[in-house]
């Protein structure tokens, strides 16, 4: 991949002597920042990257680390509408990789009992040892149940209240701690997880009636449409998710620029005023008509304390969780049981301390040699916030423990490679919903058109994030003003 200095758009002087296009300023190229570039740059919009970093993708980073294909963010993305259409715009589709998510079963760790499959029919949920008998009947209770809560409520409280107790530390718990690092008792379910929100909402107070009137709402759409029903897949590129971000820089050619720290935003006579340390050139001053702020929350909010103090304020309250993420390559045959399928979760208080481990080596090929698989291991989150500070030999200690207790592992590993995050993801703590609308109706007041995208508003997904941008591109392009 090549990219060309930005000298031509970036120098001040051309930026402000070409009058032909509206000129918006993106500052951070992670998969939001870059995807609000690119749909601004299809509608003809004249756009800068302004990336700190010397690569697009922020944490999405594929490497290939000899006979491994090391993912240090993201390690697969569901194939939606909105990932599709990325794929297909940039002309993706021969490099993608997909497997469906039948085949990939997950798996939960239960003290006494080891692994067990996650299960996805009735007849295996009847069957698995994962809950009691009492555990499974409190499931009934939910079609009973009625009352849509008024205020936002923890996915905990949630979770009891509608699928039980048992049900939440198994299943609910381990999974909020898989996606989010999160904490369910501090966290926002509306915020979090609004489609599960919005399905009690439908069921009238109850999950089951809401997901089975959602259900044959969709399969009347696929009738009316003759859309066939498009089974999930996971995905990634032969050469890892780094792929998409990448394509995306190429695409935007000299208007994405790296090595572009910024360092201050001023509103200046309707203008945002920029100032950039460009690793190569040093300070630079722009300007620009319009404004997205694609940077984590933190960066964000230092960025716009004095232009935008409104806005500041919600953003301060977003905090982010750390994680440590280890990739082990070790010889399949040092694992008593396979590992095969997507991976597994640990809920709490089940003797492990890591959160779980996916199967990188196993959900697509060409990620370990002959011989051996991939496993990435992650610990820490919000319910383990000191895990961060282990040394390495620590950590390695804490995971060949619990490897060797839920996946018979002997410790033998041919490859080991780890990745702190002290701000993996952002918390989506209670009040979320309100501190988004905040944030958005302050940035729609502000007196020259600004906007804010990332994983700390909509949703912590890759596919969040790129639909997050598509919804940004279009109200920066909507709110730029008109130029002679
Ligand atoms: C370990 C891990 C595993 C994950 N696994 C998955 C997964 O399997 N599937 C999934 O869908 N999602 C996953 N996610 C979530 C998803 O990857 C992220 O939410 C998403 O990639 C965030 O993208 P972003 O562009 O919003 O932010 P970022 O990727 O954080 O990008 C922000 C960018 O802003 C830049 N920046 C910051 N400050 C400045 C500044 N002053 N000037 C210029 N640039 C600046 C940064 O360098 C960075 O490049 C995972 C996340 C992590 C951390």
């Amino acid at each position: 991949m090549s990219l060309a200095p930005l000298t031509r758009s970036l120098s001040p002087t051309a930026w402000d002597a070409d009058g032909e296009h509206h000129r918006v300023a993106v500052i951070g190229g992670g998969i939001s920042g870059l995807t609000c570039a690119f749909d601004l740059q299809r509608q003809g919009v004249d756009v800068a990257v302004l990336e700190a970093g010397d690569r697009p993708g922020g944490v999405i980073g594929s490497e290939r680390d000899g006979d491994y294909l090391i993912e240090t963010g993201p390690n697969s993305v569901l194939f939606k509408p909105e990932f599709r259409g990325l794929v297909e715009d940039l002309d993706l589709e021969g490099d993608l990789i997909r497997t469906p998510m039948r085949d990939q079963p997950r798996h939960i760790y239960k003290q006494g009992i080891g692994l067990q499959e996650v299960p996805t029919s009735l007849r295996a949920f009847l069957r698995t040892p994962l809950l009691s008998r009492g555990g499974k009947l409190r499931l009934l209770v939910d079609p009973f149940l009625f009352g849509v809560p008024r205020r936002e409520i923890t996915v905990a409280d949630f979770a009891r209240r509608h699928v039980g107790r048992e049900m939440f530390e198994m299943f609910i718990a381990p999974f909020i701690s898989g996606v989010y690092a999160g904490n369910p008792e501090t966290m926002s379910l509306q915020g979090a997880l609004p489609r599960m929100a919005a399905l009690v909402k439908r069921g009238r107070g109850s999950l089951t009636r809401g997901a089975i009137a959602k259900m044959r709402a969709d399969r009347r759409e696929r009738r009316r449409t003759g859309q066939p029903r498009v089974p999930s897949s996971l995905c990634s590129f032969d050469t890892g998710l780094g792929r998409l971000p990448e394509a995306l820089a190429e695409a935007l050619g000299d208007s994405f620029q790296p090595g572009a720290e910024v360092k201050s935003i001023v509103l200046d006579r309707g203008r945002w005023r920029i100032s950039v340390d460009m690793r190569d050139s040093g300070a630079v001053e722009m300007t620009s008509d319009a404004l997205i702020l694609a940077t984590p929350a933190s960066t964000a909010r230092a960025l716009i304390a004095d232009a935008l103090p409104g806005a500041a304020e919600p953003l301060a309250q977003i905090p982010y969780i750390p994680i440590t993420v280890a990739h082990l390559g070790v010889p399949s045959a040092s694992m008593t049981r396979e590992a095969r399928g997507f991976g597994f979760l640990v809920p709490r208080g089940h003797g492990l301390r890591i959160l779980g481990s996916l199967y990188t080596g196993a959900v697509f090929e060409g990620r370990a040699p002959e011989g051996h698989t991939l496993l990435t291991v992650f610990t820490g989150g919000a319910t383990d916030t000191e895990a961060i500070n282990l040394s390495d030999e620590e950590l390695l200690a804490v995971i060949e423990h619990d490897l060797r207790i839920a996946q018979g592992w002997n410790g033998k590993r041919a490859y080991e490679r780890i990745t702190r995050y002290e701000h993996a993801l952002p918390a989506y703590r209670m009040g979320h919903v309100e501190r988004i609308a905040r944030l958005e109706r302050e940035a729609r007041a502000a007196a020259a058109p600004i906007a804010f995208a990332g994983n700390y508003l909509h949703g912590i997904s890759v596919v969040d994030c790129i639909a997050q941008a598509h919804r940004v591109a279009g109200e920066i392009t909507a709110a730029l003003p008109t130029r002679e």
